[in-house]
């Protein structure tokens, strides 16, 4: 995973995956789970177990040898009653139709619960990014893009980067996009380099958003961030950012790990001076005095444990023994579904990716809002503005978990699901 790789507004159960459950069937369990709690139309759940288009294309690219090579690309379109579809595009050799439709269905809930005017959707090519020198990547992107034309655009659906792509494959696709419609158009994709129409603080949002939702979990069960222990896997852009915040506000970042080990402290580590995977990738036990194996740390006695790294790493063989007070998910996926029944039933509350990690897409709206309007935000603007999206959507989510005694995964899959089937139920249901 490179640090740039996963700057997107990604969901799923991806690397390191344990769990048989695809992202498809995850999020379609997910979906019949929150239903079971509201009164819905049961025809708009179904509808939503399935996308509203997916989009298969080859693309054929020169290889720099001279030979041609053809991959598949996709683009899923789950859901737009919200608005324009929103989701990433990967570049993986293991990306199919079926994971693409899981994932934007995630990216549906996801819009929903953070209250964007966002519908889900997600894409990719089957081929595997390391494989291709950097003028491949490009003619591959700038052939994606083409074949995608028509069905993507700022009102239409606005891919972003996700494993595999960062800002410079949005860079391409962008310009590919605008040379075909024979004008500049940054809001066509999201998560670009700021001089040309990306935003400030979008790489730092999704740990932002982690810090965040963790300080009022705090809050919410009576304990200040002062004196709080944490622990973090991962120490990527979400990992790196959520602990240094963290510790910024006063809480106690205990460990911290990458994919060799984990460095750990109980009398706290000076997050700022470990180097995050995109200021030298995989160091972190270079640095450290005690290393602990990456599974011990999800077993330590924290108040706090944040997996930022993978997905399915809280499983039925870990659960008993984790020994945090609080769960919060900064990567996509990180507990599967038998040891969220685990965790729950010991009463270790988890609070899900959907809403913790939400600060990639939601600062990925502020960099669409500030292409169509061609005026760019200061870092403490986006700052300010993600801090009052988290805390509304945090609001909404509190609320039904208070008002229905549901879990916190719970809580957001119920608000988002509402919102969405609410605005079907206004639109009506074309059958
Ligand atoms: P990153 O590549 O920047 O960092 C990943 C970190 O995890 C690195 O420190 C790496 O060493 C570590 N790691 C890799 N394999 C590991 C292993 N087996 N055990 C322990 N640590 C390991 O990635 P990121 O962007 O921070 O993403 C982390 C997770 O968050 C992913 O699940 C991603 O899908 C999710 N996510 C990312 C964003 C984003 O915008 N960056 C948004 C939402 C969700």
């Amino acid at each position: 995973m490179a640090s740039e790789s996963n700057a997107a507004e990604n969901g799923g159960v991806e690397e390191g995956a344990t769990e048989p459950e695809t992202a498809l069937e995850t999020a379609r369990r997910q979906l019949d789970h929150a239903a079971e709690y509201l009164s819905l139309d049961q025809r708009i759940v179904e509808r939503l177990r399935y996308p509203k288009k997916v989009h298969e294309v080859t693309i054929p690219i020169e290889r720099d040898g001279g030979s041609v090579e053809v991959f598949t690309g996709y683009r899923a379109q789950h859901d737009s009653v919200r608005g324009p579809y929103k989701g990433g595009l990967r570049y993986h050799p293991e990306v199919t139709r079926d994971e693409c439709v899981g994932l934007g269905m995630w990216m549906t809930w996801k819009c929903a619960v953070m209250d964007l005017p966002f519908g889900g959707a997600k894409g990719g090519v089957a081929v595997d990014p390391k494989a291709l020198s950097a003028d491949e990547k490009e003619r591959l992107t700038r052939r994606f893009a083409q074949e995608l034309r028509n069905v993507i655009g700022p009102k239409q659906d606005i891919p972003a980067p996700d494993m595999g792509t960062d800002s410079q494959t949005m860079a391409w696709l962008m310009d590919a996009y605008s040379m075909q419609e024979g004008e500049t158009i940054p809001g066509v994709v999201t998560g670009k380099p700021p001089v040309v129409g990306g935003s400030e603080g979008r790489a730092e949002a999704p740990g932002r958003s982690v810090a965040i939702v963790t300080k009022l979990a705090r809050e919410f069960y009576d304990h200040d961030l002062e004196g709080t222990t944490v622990a973090v896997q991962g120490y990527g852009s979400v990992g790196a950012n959520a602990a240094r915040l963290l510790d910024g506000w006063g809480a106690t970042v205990v460990a911290v790990s990458d994919v060799n080990g984990a460095m750990y402290d109980p009398s706290g580590i000076d997050t700022s001076s470990v180097p995050s995977h995109e200021e030298e990738p995989e160091a972190v036990t270079e640095y450290a005095e005690t290393v602990i194996p990456n599974g011990e740390l999800l077993t330590l006695d924290v108040d706090v444990l944040i997996p930022a790294a993978l997905g399915n790493v809280i499983t039925e063989e870990n659960a008993d023994a984790v020994g945090a007070d609080l769960v919060v998910e900064g990567s996509n996926g990180p507990t599967t579904s038998t040891a969220d029944a685990t965790l729950t039933e010991r009463g270790i509350p988890i609070v899900p990716d959907i809403l913790a990690n939400a600060g990639g897409v939601t600062v990925s709206y502020f960099e669409w809002l500030q292409d169509i309007n061609r005026r760019s935000w200061s870092l403490e603007r986006v700052n300010d503005e993600l801090e009052t999206e988290m805390r509304a959507a945090w609001n909404a989510v509190r609320h039904e978990f208070e008002r229905r005694d549901v879990t916190w995964r719970d809580a957001a899959y119920i608000v988002a699901l509402s919102r969405i089937a609410e605005a079907h139920e206004a639109r009506g249901l074309w059958p």
